[in-house]
């Protein structure tokens, strides 16, 4: 790897494929894998169980002081990151759509993106980590070695989370997704603090009509120098 802090990040829009493709590129190359988004799905938690105005800006980041978060990588590749709010495992809990949504509403706020974007350091100061998220290889991570983008077209996104959803059981609706997946994509794209884009120098991957493992040997070859 090159003298650039040993990490890699990847970015992308919801649905694209990055956590199950993150965890496969940690598995390969040993490093441990970094969800951030299960981040802002916590506190999205944490803010709507307090029933906080979550368009009341200004008073969030003050609601995050006593907050605190641990993420317990997985035994399995497959499965999903333990998340450990306050003591207390809302793994299951952060994993719906509508959590999604909650989160993707909190993530514009300044202080909210602050608060995680120090934790997200702290998670990375050791290196030897694989970041996903939004904002890892434009602002988390500026310095990582290797950053990558992932995008497809957003009808094959909403799919691959509709299949997502019904392995866990729950019933989804692929038109209900879509749109859910439109407006993530929105309010992501066009807010004003760490916006998702990629890198500039990030490798840009369309994963539209690819499948993961082609996705991850893509990305072993670049990190492996091939
Ligand atoms: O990746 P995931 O779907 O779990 O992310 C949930 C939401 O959290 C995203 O829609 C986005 O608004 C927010 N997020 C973010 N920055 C990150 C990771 C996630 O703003 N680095």
């Amino acid at each position: 790897m090159s003298e650039k802090k040993n990490i890699i990040t990847i970015d992308g829009p919801s649905g694209v494929g990055k956590s199950t493709v993150s965890r496969k590129v940690a598995a390969a190359v040993g490093f441990t894998y970094l969800d951030t988004g299960a981040m802002y799905r916590a506190v999205g938690l944490h803010l709507s169980r307090l029933q906080i105005d979550l368009e009341d800006k200004g008073n969030l980041g003050r609601v995050l002081e006593a907050l605190t978060l641990d993420l317990i990588p997985a035994a399995e590749e497959e499965s999903d990151v333990q998340v450990i709010m306050n003591g207390e495992d809302v793994s299951e809990a952060i994993r719906t759509p509508e959590m999604a949504m909650v989160a993707s509403r909190v993530s514009a706020d300044a202080a909210v993106r602050q608060f995680l974007t120090q934790v997200q350091k702290n998670y990375g100061a050791a290196g030897r980590i694989v970041a996903e998220g939004r904002d890892t290889g434009t602002v988390v991570f500026p310095d990582a070695a290797y950053k990558f983008f992932l995008d497809a077209q957003p009808e094959e996104r909403a799919r691959r989370r509709v299949l997502q959803l019904q392995r866990k059981g729950c019933r989804v609706d692929f038109v209900e997704i879509l749109a859910m997946t439109l407006e993530r994509d929105h309010q992501d794209r066009n807010r004003a603090v760490a916006p998702l884009r990629p890198a500039e120098d990030a490798v840009l991957i369309d994963t539209t009509e690819i499948d993961i493992e082609e996705v991850v040997n893509r990305i072993l070859a670049v990190v492996r120098g091939k």
